[in-house]
């Protein structure tokens, strides 16, 4: 067990490394943020920042002897200079980092538990996409293997004409069958070191241009009758990876039953209405599960809470979103407001 006092080193500088920096501070924890960004909006609410690349191996060790335990906040984080860590532990494993952050090994790795995922197929080439559209069918969606997130990286492709007009990226790509879905969901839960595990309510997710829009709970019954057998899925895929902390596992629902689109081993943008709608938030649970602390409950708190992204320009509508009582305001403090950045986000309650 990790005693309060000691520090957590989170690895990554964005709105989540930031939310689970102030349920550590609650909990009595410091916090030291590695991120490569100089303009790190977690390293603004915590005591200790390193700013560097992520293969700067002397940094990396340097940090990691200030820190009790290291997590991540960012699953993109590469995982070879994470050897650099030494002695201290990373939780969850990276070997969760490894399996979700390319598409078609965490595909496979669905697969292999007993999961459906979306028929698919590697793309390296065009003779290769002209072969995965013969197999699989239009319409698809190309993805970029790696590093893609909030819809970039993705290319819908209607018909072979759409393939023809791609110019394709020269970095591993993967074709996917379009999935015919009725509602998207997230499965959410927290794994103590001991193997205890505990769910949230699982939010229905509404994306907008890949971009998560809203999360609201409860999902509407036809959606939530999928929840079961994902949760048996995330529930493995936590028991096969040994996993230490919270673990996302999306979904579409289909008349066919839940397919798993994609995991991310960590804390995730679908579960911020934890932090006002269930008794334990995700992000004090995942501080709890990687300092050895007993998990707290995962309840829903209310009736219902909606979650909604604030996105570019959408976040100068606060004094309207405050002018309404019953919602909870988040900004997380990013200078610039691009279009299609995550500015903050806003989530209503509903009580019983
Ligand atoms: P992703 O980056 O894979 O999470 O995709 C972002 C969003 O794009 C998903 O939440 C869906 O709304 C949509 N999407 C991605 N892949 C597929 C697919 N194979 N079929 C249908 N919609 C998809």
């Amino acid at each position: 067990m990790i005693p309060p006092g000691e520090t957590i080193g989170i690895l990554g500088g964005g709105q989540l490394g930031r939310m689970m920096a102030f349920a550590a501070a609650r909990l009595g924890y410091r916090v030291h943020i590695y991120a490569p960004e100089p303009d790190s909006i977690a390293a603004e609410v915590c005591s200790r920042f390193t700013c560097a690349e992520w293969d700067d191996a002397a940094a990396m060790a340097r940090f990691a002897a200030e820190c009790a335990v290291v997590t991540y906040e960012f699953e993109n984080v590469p995982v070879a200079p994470l050897a650099a860590l030494g002695n201290v532990p990373l939780l969850p494993h990276p070997r969760a980092l490894e399996t979700a952050q390319d598409r078609l090994n965490e595909k496979a790795f669905v697969q292999r538990l007993g999961g459906t995922a979306a028929p698919f197929m590697a793309v390296d080439s065009a003779a290769d996409l002209t072969r995965a559209m013969a197999e699989i069918g239009t319409p698809g969606i190309l993805k970029t293997r790696r590093d893609g997130y909030d819809g970039k990286g993705q290319w819908r492709i209607m018909s072979p004409a759409d393939a023809d007009a791609l110019d394709l990226p020269a970095v591993p790509l993967i074709y996917e069958g379009f999935v015919r879905f009725f509602g998207e969901f997230s499965v959410i839960l927290a794994r103590s070191a001991g193997g205890n595990v505990h769910f949230w309510d699982s939010a229905e997710n509404v994306h907008e241009n890949g971009i998560l829009d809203t999360s609201t709970v409860p999902a509407n019954p036809r959606v939530a009758a999928q929840v079961p057998a994902a949760r048996a899925l995330a529930q493995k895929v936590a028991e096969a990876l040994d996993y230490v902390g919270v673990l996302t596992l999306e979904f579409f629902a289909t008349d066919d039953g839940p397919v798993c689109n994609e995991m991310a081993p960590r804390v995730h943008n679908s579960g911020h209405w934890t932090i006002e709608g269930a008794l334990t938030s995700q992000f004090e649970n995942h501080i709890r599960a990687i300092c050895g602390l007993p998990l707290g409950l995962t309840t829903l708190a209310v009736r219902g809470a909606v979650m909604r992204n604030l996105i570019g320009d959408e976040a100068h509508d606060w004094p309207a979103i405050l002018a309404d009582p019953a919602n909870h305001l988040h900004l997380y403090g990013k200078a610039a407001a691009r279009p299609g950045r995550k500015m903050g986000h806003v989530t209503r309650l509903t009580l019983g």
